[in-house]
């Protein structure tokens, strides 16, 4: 997203007031609506749906533009964003929303497969429980973000779906609302996530994830399913390392990390089926994660390693379960963007890495830190810290 915050705020200083006009006596924006109209109407949302949808939308919304620098989760270390993510407060108000909807609950999780906690964990850090959902409206927010027209059709695709939704008549184009990025009502839904996984729990024939509790809870857990949610596993397991653990071979079945002298934080058995991952976010001293594959389908619903440890911590915290039992390395250096982006760099150069030298730190480039470390025999934990870069530089 870094990107598309520098694309879109140029475009901002070019976009300006809507008054430019084009040859043929349009502006640009009522090029790019008569346009949208004829795409629309073969998607078939109608003249009246549309002209409803743009009543209030005359123009790019340079205020939405301005949003668009920075994703919290993708540039704080991961234990930053677990403190916001996480706090007593979000967990205090998360367990008291449990008891009220207890039945819900335990009804969805019998229909879905996913278990009410990670359900609520979601719900709790998209929306605090659907007390922050977002008031943007919707097609304002696409609209925007598609006229800048960053990242292919993507927004402006979204902005057909938002249409689409419309149409159906499962919301009013003022109750749908949202961030600044599009994500809508208490589930943050893409217009595209919504058609097709969104769903109507309560059956009074809408599904409203912007003011029923039922069909956001019910249409979060039906998207976890939709993307391969494993009813017979956790999303991970806080875990303690033996001496001389070796890192080299971090992905194996669970039974094999017991057998290797890994240990669950909290003393409980590790399962006796399912494959693990070994995750060390903060590197070797910090807190280590055996992640299944239920981790994968929480990254599915926001691609960020921060968020999705906040939602399985949440879910654990929600359900009675105890704090990270090994401290964050929150005093050591770390690499800032540019640090990264350098790192990615080096790492390509030296046919490590193959992604974006975009700065974030993600699977992929854990991934070549680790086989770069076993390269250079030097502690695999796949953690991306000022050191290493030193080491690669100074190689
Ligand atoms: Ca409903």
């Amino acid at each position: 997203m870094r990107r598309l915050a520098a694309a879109l705020a140029a475009l901002a200083l070019t976009l300006g007031p809507p008054a430019a006009a084009e040859p043929g006596g349009g502006t640009p924006f009522a090029g790019f609506l008569a346009e949208l109209r004829r795409d629309a109407a073969a998607r078939g949302i109608t003249d009246a749906t549309f002209d409803a949808a743009f009543r209030d939308v005359r123009a790019p919304d340079p205020a939405i533009l301005a949003r668009t620098r920075g994703q919290g989760e993708f540039s704080r270390p991961v234990w930053d964003y677990l403190v916001g993510a996480v706090s007593p407060g979000r967990i205090a108000r998360g367990q008291a929303r449990g008891r009220t909807l207890a039945a819900t609950l335990r009804a969805i999780e019998d229909r879905y497969g996913v278990p009410g906690s990670v359900v609520l964990a979601i719900w709790g850090v998209e929306s605090d429980f659907g007390a922050s959902a977002g008031t943007v409206p919707t097609i304002r927010a696409l609209t925007t973000l598609a006229v800048a027209g960053h990242r292919g059709t993507l927004f402006r695709d979204e902005l057909l779906g938002a249409l689409q939704v419309l149409q159906r008549g499962d919301v009013t184009p003022a109750a749908m609302t949202g961030s600044w990025a599009g994500a809508m009502g208490q589930v943050q839904f893409l217009p595209s996530t919504y058609l097709g996984h969104a769903v109507d729990f309560d059956g009074d024939g809408r599904r409203d994830i912007w003011r029923d509790d039922a069909d956001a809870l019910a249409s979060i857990a039906a998207y976890l399913k939709d993307l391969g949610w494993n009813p017979s596993l956790s999303w991970g397991y806080e875990v303690r390392l033996p001496e001389g653990f070796d890192l080299a071979s971090p992905a194996a079945e669970l039974p094999d990390f017991a057998g290797r002298g890994v240990v669950r934080a909290d003393g409980r058995a590790l399962p006796r089926t399912g494959k693990a991952s070994l995750f060390l976010p903060g590197g070797l001293g910090g807190p280590a994660f055996l992640l299944t594959g239920n981790f994968e389908v929480i990254r599915g619903y926001n691609t960020s390693d921060s968020y999705a440890l906040a939602v399985g911590h949440l879910a654990d915290r929600l359900a009675g379960g105890p704090p990270l039992a090994a401290p964050w390395p929150v005093k050591a250096p770390r690499l800032d963007t540019a640090g990264l982006k350098a790192l990615q760099q080096g790492l390509a150069g030296k046919g490590f890495y193959q992604g974006e030298a975009d700065g974030r730190a993600g699977p992929k480039l854990r991934e070549a830190v680790r086989r770069y470390q076993i390269d250079a025999g030097l502690p695999a934990d796949g953690y991306a810290s000022p050191a290493l870069l030193a080491h690669l530089q100074g190689r």
